[in-house]
């Protein structure tokens, strides 16, 4: 799960990392009245949406009086902001942050993420912050440090205060840097967050060490344990397919391609995604409708891959062995006819039961196309799709 920059600056003040003030603002109305409580002489309006790259995209704003503030409000609220991290349709904007003006002095990169293969939490930070770490990364890694951080004992200051040099931090200013990164690191440790970036992270002219930009995501499966956190999702900044999917308990990740896949169980639905692929096809989705796929979960999957406009076939890769074939058949036949089904759906059954739940496809009198196997489906899915 995502949050947005205040939100993100609001858990950042909780632990202690320094901020510039802000208020969040969901009219023009509410960002005068922001501009005027934090008071003067220059304002910053942000955009809010999930993606980075506002800056250039038009999304951060400088103001130099309230009126502007307004003016910059009314042109970005209801704006669709396109970003090289957006899709090219953009996210059209809903909220703004309205935050004081810094003094920028040094613009430096601090984000904290797991590192897999170390299996620790990384602080990772470079002197080249507020542009893209990507093009850092590629042409001058030297210009990157890292320091895997011990889960039993956390960031130390020695490690705090080193990094905090290696990246050009002013001398005075290191142990304000080495705090900020402490109170970072007990962020994303208490929160459960699966990434922190702070882009940039700045050294101000009244020599402050300030997190300019928050970007927070957390780890889905320890959500049940940050209600507060879950408070600050914002739907309208995901994928209106994906919500409603949640809502049945199905894994359901929006694509681009035209072929939609009801599969159950994650790893047979990465190999059938692999297998269209190899066949020249484009998966539309991927859809793990889980161990219990029960006539209305099949149903509501079916709904859900329909609204998809470039759907051009389905299909069903369902492996029964909980779920015995004869009762995923039932579903997947009353599904198809309760939604009216207008694309051909290819099947392939394997499992307990199997030659019932075929029996039951075809005594169906639907358009079903039967596979015997995940490569006969794939091919079968694919030519019917390009309609052959
Ligand atoms: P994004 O990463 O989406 O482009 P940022 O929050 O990093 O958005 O803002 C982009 C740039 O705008 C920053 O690198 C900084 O130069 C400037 N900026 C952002 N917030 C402020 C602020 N409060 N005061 C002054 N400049 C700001
Ligand atoms: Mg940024």
């Amino acid at each position: 799960m995502n949050i947005h920059e205040y939100q993100g600056k609001e858990l950042f003040r909780k632990y202690g990392v320094p901020t510039p003030r802000g208020i969040p603002a969901f009219s023009v109305d509410e960002a005068i009245g922001a501009a005027k409580s934090l008071g003067g002489p220059v304002w910053v309006v942000k955009a809010q949406i999930h993606a980075g790259g506002r800056g250039k995209g038009g999304g951060v704003k400088l103001a130099r009086s309230v009126e502007e503030v307004g003016a910059l409000a009314k042109q970005m609220l209801g704006m669709t902001l396109v970003t090289h991290q957006t899709s090219p349709q953009g996210r059209k904007v809903r909220r703004l942050l309205i935050e004081e003006g810094a003094d920028i002095k040094q613009e430096l990169y601090a984000a904290l993420v797991v590192d897999r293969g170390l299996q620790r939490v990384v602080l990772m930070a470079s002197s080249e912050g507020g542009m893209d770490i990507e093009e850092v990364a590629e042409h001058h890694p030297e210009k990157i440090h890292k320091v895997a951080i011990d889960p039993a004992a956390g960031l130390n200051d020695a490690e705090g205060e080193d990094i905090a040099r290696k990246i050009g931090v002013p001398a005075g200013l290191v142990p304000q840097a080495r705090d900020l990164f402490k109170s970072l690191y007990r962020c994303f440790d208490e929160c459960d967050c699966s990434l922190t970036e702070v882009n940039p992270l700045i050294v101000t002219g009244d020599g402050r060490v300030v997190a300019l930009d928050a970007k927070l995501n957390f780890d889905d499966n320890a959500l049940f344990r940050h209600p507060d956190i879950v408070a600050m999702r914002d739907l309208d900044e995901e994928d209106p397919a994906e919500v409603e999917a949640s809502k049945f308990d199905l894994n359901y990740i929006q694509l681009d391609g035209d072929i939609g896949c009801l599969v159950n169980g994650a790893g047979l639905a990465m190999a059938t995604m692999d297998t269209i692929k190899l066949f020249g096809g484009s998966p539309a989705n991927f859809l793990d409708v889980g161990g219990g796929a029960t006539t209305e979960k099949v149903t509501e999957a079916f709904k859900i891959m329909l609204k998809n406009p470039r759907l051009a076939a389905i299909l069903v890769n369902i492996f029964g062995g909980i779920m015995k074939c004869d009762v995923i058949a039932s579903g997947v036949v009353a599904a198809a006819k309760q939604v009216g089904l207008k694309v051909p759906l290819v099947v392939r059954l394997e499992g307990t039961n199997v030659d019932l739940g075929k029996k039951i496809l075809a005594d169906s009198g639907l358009p079903i196309i039967s596979a015997a196997d995940m490569g006969d489906a794939a091919q079968k899915v694919v030519a019917a799709a390009k309609g052959k």
